[in-house]
């Protein structure tokens, strides 16, 4: 997706071989007209899945996983990280472990919101490892619903998590690529293609 490469290229900032920031765009400020367009681009690639309901970790995939949901015309959910004192309802859980916080958390969704039966669109920021696109695919799963597809903003294909989805089954789309971080610089996976 042109748009959002030219955001990365633009204002991404490599924090050093593994670790890209984009905190101006989608993780911390948000660029609502960027991130409708994200919206549209994964409406597009699933719309003919017959999603019935959206499924993010809070809280960077909020916002693509909002947009592509008022596309699609679904409610969207997201996955907590942190256990709250009025979540005394039933729950789904499971552990993920955050590559950028190098730590396990706990992640929680209540059942009322996951129903059995649905088909599931999972949303995220980035792929890496793919423990966090995992962990909600096994909600989705203890649910008794069906995973529908994997949306992902920004993929490092150098990291090994794209593959893991796709061995375990999954359709999996990712809007950027990224090839490589090395020497502070962002390679997509388009880019070396040409080079060779
Ligand atoms: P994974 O679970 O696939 O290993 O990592 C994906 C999760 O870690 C995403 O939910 C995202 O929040 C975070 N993450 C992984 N790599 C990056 C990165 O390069 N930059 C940022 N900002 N977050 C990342």
């Amino acid at each position: 997706m042109e748009l959002l490469k030219a955001a990365i290229r633009d204002v991404g900032q490599v924090l050093n071989d593994n670790v890209l920031k984009v905190d101006s765009f989608l993780n911390h400020q948000i660029d609502p007209a960027l991130m409708m367009a994200v919206g549209e681009e994964f409406a597009r690639l699933f719309v003919d899945e017959g999603i019935t309901r959206i499924l993010t970790l809070e809280s960077s995939g909020i916002a693509p996983a909002l947009t592509a949901g008022l596309k699609l015309g679904v409610p969207v959910v997201f996955a907590r990280k942190k256990r709250s004192a009025i979540m005394n309802e039933q729950a789904y859980h499971t552990q993920v472990y955050s590559f950028t916080k190098q730590e396990t958390n706990e992640v929680t969704v209540l059942k009322k919101f996951l129903p059995a039966g649905e088909t599931v669109l999972i949303i995220d920021d980035f792929l890496a490892n793919g423990e966090a696109a995992l962990g909600l695919a096994s909600l989705v799963e203890q649910a008794e619903s069906s995973v529908a597809g994997i949306g992902i903003v920004i993929e490092k294909a150098f990291q090994n998590g794209g593959a893991k989805l796709k061995e375990a089954g999954y359709r999996v789309e990712s809007l950027a690529r990224i090839a490589s971080l090395s020497g502070g610089h962002v390679a997509f996976v388009e880019d070396l293609a040409q080079v060779k």
